[in-house]
């Protein structure tokens, strides 16, 4: 019988976790601040944005957003990371992506204090998470991660097979796992005999953005398989990856869509903006 790994759950066991983390380096007399950032007026983005305010005001974390006009130009978006960057009010600052077209969204990521860079994506806090010496790792192979050990499953020496080499999913993915002495495979849309790579892992982690990819003759009984995919299917419903029902009676664990990896990825953002202000207060 498998068992369902409940992102709810264990995000909100993280989140309490901050909590008390804050109310500690509050006491110290340190508090603890996130800037977000919005280009236009992209209705998910709002939603994510919304959401990321009301999990810092649970956690006592202080929330600034900055809403910008569609048509805001790179330089005023540069002055604003700017003048963040050197607010010691503001330990993290997120930029939500994607931005407009006219902006250059690598640009924008490399204005963004490496100290601050709560999502990871500076090339620096990418490069420190390739030689294992980091303080972020970005929200969702982050969160993934504590998915897997808050389970109680070790990840020494297992067989991992990441689909997808994405710089947000896959690839980070699979360094946080290296870094955890798995043995790690990463599949991508080139490559060959996929179902036959997938087959062979302990745990797969499914990061496509394909509906129903993942089948069940591609993995193997026992598997721990984690679905990333956030698919919003022709009934509005959302759908992952994965074909749950027909993969999961072979697992032993698995993520559900929605309720697994999704709830992760802001508990993480909260965890990344706790760790600056503690490294701040070094
Ligand atoms: P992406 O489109 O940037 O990357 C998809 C990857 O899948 C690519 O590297 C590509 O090589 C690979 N791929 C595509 N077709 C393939 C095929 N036929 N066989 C093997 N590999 C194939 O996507 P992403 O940003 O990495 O996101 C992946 C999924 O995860 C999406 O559904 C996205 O919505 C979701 N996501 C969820 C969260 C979360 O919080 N749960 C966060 C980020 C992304």
């Amino acid at each position: 019988m498998y068992k369902i790994i409940d992102g709810k759950q264990i995000s909100a066991e993280i989140k309490e976790e901050m909590k008390k983390e804050v109310a500690a380096l509050n006491e110290s007399g340190v508090s603890v601040g996130l800037a977000v950032v919005l280009v236009g007026n992209d209705p998910a983005s709002k939603v994510y944005i919304g959401n990321k305010k009301k999990a810092c005001e649970a956690l006592g974390i202080v929330s600034s957003e900055y809403l910008l006009p569609e048509d805001t130009s790179e330089q005023s978006l540069l002055e604003l990371v700017d003048k963040l960057n050197r607010d010691d009010s503001v330990d993290g600052i997120l930029v939500q992506l994607p931005l407009p077209r006219h902006l250059d969204e690598k640009k924008i990521i490399n204005a963004i204090s490496p100290d601050k860079d709560v999502d990871a994506f500076h090339p620096i806090n990418v490069g420190k998470i390739m030689i294992g010496d980091y303080i972020f790792a970005p929200c969702t192979p982050a969160g993934i991660i504590e998915l897997i050990e808050r389970s109680g499953i070790s990840l020494e020496g297992k067989s991992c097979v990441v689909i997808g080499r994405s710089n947000i999913v896959g690839k980070p993915m699979s360094m946080l796992l290296l870094h955890k002495n798995a043995t790690v495979t990463i599949c991508h849309s080139r490559t060959k005999n996929l179902a036959e790579v997938v087959s062979s892992a302990d745990v797969v982690v499914a990061a496509v953005g394909k509906p129903k990819f993942v089948t069940a003759n591609m993995v193997k009984e026992g598997a721990v398989v984690i679905d990333v995919g956030i698919n919003r299917m022709a009934d509005g419903k959302l759908c992952g990856d994965v074909n749950f029902d027909a993969v999961a009676p072979k697992c032993s664990y698995i993520t559900p869509v929605p309720g697994g990896v999704g709830p992760m990825t802001i508990a993480m953002l909260m965890k990344n903006t706790v760790a600056a202000a503690k490294q701040k207060q070094k």
